[in-house]
């Protein structure tokens, strides 16, 4: 039903609150090698304003679509920055998979990461290889995809497809940034994961776990 919905997308925003928290300075040290050094803090700043807003959502008796797609909204608008506007279309996208009267089962699961991704890669424009989130969510939608539809459950697609996602964000160390720095910040960026994908890692290895059957 629609509150039990509400209830599971919200210990959702508030386990990747959690995250954020905990991998904040980290998250800030390589943004610093060839970025600005904020994504620890946007992303902070931008799952807590989720939380927040899915928490005024619920007060209204929104359901599970309507609660995510206010909680992207405010992602965006609480992080600033390319990331937050990036994770708030996937919140809102993710949202746009959902209904409000049911709680989400296992498929529409799935639709709500895989319409995640691709809103990232509809509005950033990035390839992989361009060191980016994408690095890391691109594999990690093939993989979901592919094992949801080889019968496999959605915890144990979704195991597969976050550890596919941890290892492809520790392999941008092995690429140079393209897009949206310098020439030269990109070189300084060879041998350091990109921020973006690694958060992604985190955030959807913490989500794997959290849905263990
Ligand atoms: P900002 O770059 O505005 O300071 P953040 O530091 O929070 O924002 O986020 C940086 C991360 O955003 C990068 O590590 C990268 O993963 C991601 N990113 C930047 N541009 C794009 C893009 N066009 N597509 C996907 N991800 C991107
Ligand atoms: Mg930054
Ligand atoms: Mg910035």
């Amino acid at each position: 039903d629609s509150q039990r919905g509400a209830e599971s997308v919200q210990e959702i925003l508030e386990l990747f609150a959690e995250v954020c928290a905990t991998h904040e300075a980290e998250l800030g040290q390589l943004d610093a090698v060839a970025g600005d050094g904020d994504h620890g803090q946007g992303m902070v700043l931008g799952s807590r304003g989720a939380v927040e807003a899915g928490r005024k959502a619920r007060e209204r008796g929104a359901g599970a679509r309507t609660l995510l797609i206010h909680a992207g909204t405010a992602w965006a608008e609480s992080a600033g920055g390319t990331s937050g506007a990036l994770w708030g279309s996937a919140l809102t996208a993710a949202g746009r998979a959902l209904a409000d009267d049911a709680a989400p089962d296992s498929s529409a699961g799935v639709e709500a990461l895989l319409n995640a991704v691709e809103a990232v890669q509809r509005l950033g424009g990035a390839q992989p290889g361009d060191k980016t989130m994408v690095d890391a969510a691109a594999p990690f939608a093939q993989t979901l995809d592919k094992q949801f539809q080889a019968q496999e459950s959605l915890s144990a697609a979704l195991a597969a497809a976050a550890s596919v996602a941890t290892e492809a964000a520790a392999s941008t160390a092995e690429l140079k940034a393209r897009l949206g720095r310098s020439r030269v910040l990109g070189e300084k960026s060879l041998g350091t994961p990109d921020p973006g994908a690694t958060s992604f890692a985190l955030l959807m290895t913490a989500l794997a776990e959290r849905l263990k059957s």
